[in-house]
């Protein structure tokens, strides 16, 4: 596992970031639906569009294939060399944390950075010629809470459509007829990229995950992850209400979970981490492997 340093929101470090952009350079930034639909009505266009132009790795991560170069590093698309980001009052949590990362432990959130070092030394030493902040001055200061809120919505959507392939396997006569194919299924996703998931998901619930049919609220992610939700809810209701036929179930429970990591990954969890335990879960209510 990679080093990483914890922080605590009292630690004061070299948090003043000197402009030079370097981190707009060859980084890997994840978004969420919600974080897609607010930079695309930023740039005055739709999810679907923003997602064709400027998002790769199954739609879920920015491009970085912008025409300047840093350092043998290409550009975030949405960096103009002079100016900056063009988004910037729009940019997700990733661009908003950097050089700060955060995960989630027991049910609180964490924060830290990536090796030993503080990761600005490497490209902008010139960091520690400016002001220090403590860690909850610079989220502050970044506006990091919404974007917060709305990442830890996106988990409890992904544990909530987990649930829908549990239901699917474990409160219908799937479990009980011994099947051991739907668990294979579960496992096999999880070895699976964004890309490829994304190729392996019927087109609608793809544009049901990425582009939800919700007026986005730059100041209210909670309104556009609640309805997000109950859209994705009514649809699998619709879907599999009636649902008898083995593998129809068992389609049904490996597409859900299909679904689950793919949206898991646009908040940067690991999905074969996730599938292991939503499988060991499975097992321990007597599903079959
Ligand atoms: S690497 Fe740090 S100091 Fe440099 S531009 Fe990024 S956040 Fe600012
Ligand atoms: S979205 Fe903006 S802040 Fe984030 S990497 Fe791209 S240019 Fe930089």
């Amino acid at each position: 596992m990679n080093q990483i340093t914890k922080l605590s929101p009292d630690d004061v470090l070299p948090l003043t970031c000197s402009r030079a952009g370097s981190c707009c350079f060859g980084n890997q930034v994840l978004l969420n639906p919600w974080e897609l639909a607010v930079m695309a009505d930023a740039k005055k266009m739709t999810a679907r569009e923003f997602n064709q132009l400027y998002c790769e790795f199954g739609g879920i991560r920015l491009r970085f294939d912008g025409d300047l170069i840093s350092n043998h590093k290409k550009a975030c698309r949405q960096y103009v060399e002079g100016k900056g980001c063009s988004i910037y009052e729009a940019r997700p949590l990733a661009c908003r944390l950097f050089p700060i990362g955060r995960y989630i432990q027991n049910e609180e959130a964490n924060y830290m950075f990536k090796g030993k070092q503080f990761p600005c030394l490497a490209e902008c030493p010139e960091v520690t010629n400016l002001p220090t902040l403590t860690v909850s001055e610079y989220l502050a200061g970044q506006k990091t809470a919404l974007f917060e809120e709305a990442q830890d919505a996106y988990l409890e959507m992904v544990q909530n459509i987990a649930e829908i392939a549990f239901e699917l396997l474990l409160d219908t006569e799937l479990a009980s007829s011994g099947d051991t194919k739907t668990l294979a299924m579960w496992r096999d996703a999880g070895k699976k990229s964004p890309d490829i998931l994304r190729n392996e998901i019927p087109q609608d619930w793809v544009d049901l995950i990425l582009f939800p049919e919700v007026e986005v609220n730059k100041e209210d992610p909670m309104a556009f992850i609640t309805l997000h939700h109950d859209l994705f809810q009514q649809k699998a209701q619709e879907r599999f209400g009636g649902l008898e036929n083995i593998n129809e179930l068992r389609d049904a429970s490996a597409l859900m979970l299909r679904s689950a990591l793919f949206l898991a990954s646009s908040i940067g969890a690991d999905p074969k981490g996730l599938a292991e335990v939503w499988i060991a879960e499975a097992k321990n209510h007597g599903a079959k492997v």
